[in-house]
């Protein structure tokens, strides 16, 4: 039970993190948590019989600033992005980081002007934008408040995963 993992919610039912299945149960039975989501497993202790939980939620309130909990990094914005061109859609091979307006003409490195791009699609590109080219982004770039680790979604029953993404708008590459 130690490997699976629990998603937390904040009061808002924002996503905070996740931890592990024991520390989600002590939290429901603290009255710290609620079971939002449950898997179909039943967990039995000698004094308590309950459904596994795959996501919870604080019930009070936690104030996080949320700028700067996920750091810039070409690493965060392939995992933003899902390892995937935000031009083409094509995953896997190899793939870079775009600037969307180039920075030979005053675009920025940032969350909304990087994005993970094919080596084709980067090429065509150069150094214009996607207008002047006539290729589109699938979505908008932004701030992420919450990545997740492609570890965390390997290691997941799918019954888990699939509940995590009612909360989660980022869909793993891996769905
Ligand atoms: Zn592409």
């Amino acid at each position: 039970m130690k490997h699976l993992r629990v998603l937390i919610l904040n009061s808002t039912y924002e996503p905070l993190q996740f931890c592990n299945a024991h520390r989600a149960i002590v939290m429901v039975l603290k009255g710290k948590a609620e079971q939002v989501e449950c898997d179909g497993k039943v967990f039995r202790s000698p004094s308590v019989t309950f459904r596994l939980p795959t996501v919870i939620r604080l019930m009070n309130f936690i104030n996080i600033p949320y700028r700067g909990i996920v750091s810039f990094s070409k690493k965060n914005v392939f995992r933003r992005d899902s390892h995937t061109c935000q031009y083409c859609g094509r995953t896997g091979g190899e793939l870079t980081i775009d600037h969307i307006i180039p920075k030979s003409r005053g675009g920025s490195t940032s969350w909304e002007n990087v994005v993970v791009a094919c080596q084709g699609c980067n090429l065509k590109k150069g150094n214009r934008t996607p207008g002047e080219v006539g290729i589109k982004l699938m979505k908008k770039p932004y701030r992420p408040h919450f990545l997740i680790h492609n570890s965390v979604y390997q290691s997941a029953p799918k019954s888990f995963v699939e509940s995590w993404s009612k909360y989660i708008s980022l869909k793993p590459s891996a769905l």
